[in-house]
């Protein structure tokens, strides 16, 4: 095979994990890859195990067994810092922005594990503000009195302070308006075409295959169909479960 042809390696790839809760196994296996500049979308109904997934990809959670690289090196054993500093940040569920503090200050602390310098720091903030312009007026604001979408802003724009190669996040839509999701909709696509990857957790399935290159489908701690976003959208069986057709 030439090199033009070479398959472009994944960044994250994860096989046969499985993971519990102390003695409640949720994953049974869960095998993923996600390569450069891709946006993947996780479906499944409530309980199957996304978030799980999501907390074990940044290190919330532990491996019970499987394999989870990052670049091709095991990853199981590294911190949720360590991962944040190697490229993975992660949106959680709810948003949790810091509360008291100023969207500007929760930007800043997005860049906590970064080394790359204050001037780097303040463009990429420049950098969010152009993203999202609604988090330019709400600088100065306390980020927990936004409204829902414009946390769900800060809350992204502050994990991509992080500088990703990867960005998890979960439940993108959840509570907000119609409008809200199509805008954030096309700012993600901005976000995978200056080259991170996304990972997103989203209830609504219509939309997430509309944003997403390829998608997974999990039920009950299973991976049991991947595919293009395009084949999962005409798949009978995501149709009749989560498409309502
Ligand atoms: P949802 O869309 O409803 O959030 P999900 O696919 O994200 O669902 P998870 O939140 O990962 O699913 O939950 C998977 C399973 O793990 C569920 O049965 C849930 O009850 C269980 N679970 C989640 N958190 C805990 C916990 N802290 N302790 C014990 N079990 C948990």
């Amino acid at each position: 095979m030439s090199a033009a042809h070479k398959p472009i390696p994944p960044l994250l790839s994860v096989s046969s994990l499985e993971v519990a809760y102390g003695d409640v196994q949720v994953l049974w296996d869960v095998s993923l890859d996600i390569r450069p500049g891709e946006i993947v979308c996780l479906i499944g109904s409530n309980g199957a195990g996304k978030t799980t997934l999501l907390r074990t990809l940044s290190g919330l959670m532990p491996v019970q067994s499987g394999t989870l690289q990052w670049g091709g090196q095991d990853a199981r054993s590294w911190s949720p810092s360590e991962r944040v500093a190697r490229g993975i940040a992660h949106v959680p569920e709810g948003r949790r922005l810091f509360a008291g503090l100023s969207v500007y200050d929760n930007l800043l602390l997005g860049a906590y594990s970064r080394t790359d310098g204050r001037a780097a720091i303040q463009r990429d903030i420049e950098r969010m503000y152009e993203l999202f312009p609604r988090l330019v007026e709400r600088r100065r604001q306390d980020a927990t009195t936004l409204s829902g979408g414009e946390q769900q802003m800060c809350a992204i724009a502050r994990g991509l302070m992080a500088s990703p190669k990867l960005l998890l996040i979960d439940e993108l839509s959840l509570g907000l308006a119609p409008k809200v999701v199509d805008e954030l909709v096309q700012t993600l696509g901005r976000v995978r075409d200056a080259g991170t990857s996304l990972l997103i957790v989203e209830q609504d399935v219509a939309t997430a295959l509309e944003l997403a290159d390829r998608g997974y489908v999990i039920d009950q701690g299973r991976t049991v169909a991947e595919g293009l976003a395009s084949a999962l959208q005409n798949n009978p069986t995501v149709r009749a479960a989560y498409l309502g057709a």
